[in-house]
């Protein structure tokens, strides 16, 4: 196959693609306004063009230049020749004249985890409380979809937000895995940027990129999404992304000090449904005093540095924790970096080793 085929038909866009029909869509409550409509059909195409990245593109709608010029770059990333875009409508979008908002408010696109539970803490005390939404994209990452929505969902409960949103997509693309960072970024904003203007936020904050790697694919990277800012001007579109640089482990420890309590309602951890029980099972029996939050398996590496940050910097976990229990915990640990040295060498190494050591200088007693 050379050539991907993609349909706009009102909320949902379709593509045939190598492996049969694709398509993104959705759901009846989302706002359909000239801005939501263009957003979404110029990055969900490349959203679903990302796993493939065919020379030629045909669309029942125009792609504009900016957009065409970000196709260029996740090609280019991919060592391919900039595609070939054939649309049978050439009517260009019309944009509305979108004011800049007056209001000093800011929207955090919310994966329901840490880190940009870390965002809506530091956009609290940035902007205010009331003046800060929440935006939950659900389903975008169809493995997890199901889990980052009931802990939205509890965190909008239990957590007293004051404005949080659910956009709902019906996600029938094959992009996936780590591959799936090639456009996933980008789509997320798409959907979430309507939301924000409407809001009168002129500000979408997102996760960093302290700990990006080198293979990182296209929309992971800090200098791609500088350039999509840049497209985001170009377009006259009044919002800009932002984010804040903060290692794992100090996003933790930033959560624990200034909104203890949040971490308890976080999903977060790594590991597949069939050994969950059975890790979270040995750490009740071999560190009892060192209570799991719901979602912990208590041994991968995202369980790891909640729990290093909690025995560290946590008041309510700290006053039950025995001192053995401690000492397991940083045995353990100790032996599992060893087994992983080189499967997460950065991360070890990084700060995770540096508050790692902390604890066993404190625990050595
Ligand atoms: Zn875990």
């Amino acid at each position: 196959m050379q050539e991907l085929s993609i349909v706009l038909k009102e909320r949902r866009l379709e593509m045939k693609g190598p492996k049969g029909l694709e398509s993104l869509e959705l759901a009846q409550n989302y706002s359909l306004t000239p801005l939501s409509r263009f957003l979404f059909s110029q990055l969900g195409a490349m959203f679903l063009v990302s796993p493939y990245v065919e020379p030629r593109i045909r669309t029942n709608f125009q792609i504009c230049p900016e957009i065409r010029s970000l196709f260029a770059g996740m090609y280019e990333s991919l060592q391919q020749a900039p595609p070939r875009f054939f649309s049978s409508d050439d009517q260009p979008w019309q944009l509305p004249t979108l004011r800049e908002p007056s209001l000093q408010r800011a929207a955090v696109a919310h994966g329901g985890g840490k880190d940009s539970l870390r965002n809506i803490w530091w956009a609290e005390e940035e902007y205010g409380r009331e003046n800060v939404l929440a935006v939950h994209v659900s389903g975008l990452n169809r493995a997890v979809a199901k889990r980052e929505h009931e802990y939205c969902d509890r965190q909008q409960k239990e957590l007293g937000f004051h404005n949080f949103k659910f956009v709902e997509l019906k996600n029938g693309s094959r992009s996936a895995g780590h591959e799936i960072m090639r456009a996933r970024d980008f789509f997320l904003l798409a959907l979430i940027i309507p939301d924000a203007l409407e809001f009168g936020a002129s500000t979408v904050i997102t996760e960093g990129y302290a700990e990006t790697k080198e293979n990182e694919p296209f929309s992971g990277k800090v200098e791609n999404m500088r350039f999509f800012n840049q497209i985001l001007s170009r377009l006259k579109i009044p919002c800009q992304v932002a984010w804040r640089d903060r290692e794992e482990v100090y996003a933790v420890k930033d959560l624990l000090i200034h909104r203890s309590g949040w971490l308890d309602h976080v999903a977060n951890c790594f590991t597949p449904a069939k050994y969950f029980g059975v890790y979270r099972s040995c750490w009740e029996r071999n560190a009892p005093s060192l209570r799991l939050y719901d979602s912990q398996c208590g041994s991968c590496p995202k369980c790891r540095t909640v729990n290093l940050a909690r025995i560290l910097y946590d008041k309510r976990t700290t006053d039950n924790l025995a001192l053995s229990d401690a000492q397991y915990f940083l045995a353990n640990t100790k032996s599992w970096m060893g087994r992983n040295r080189v499967k997460f060498a950065d991360f070890i190494d990084g700060s995770f080793g540096e508050e790692f050591a902390r604890a066993c200088q404190r625990y050595s007693r």
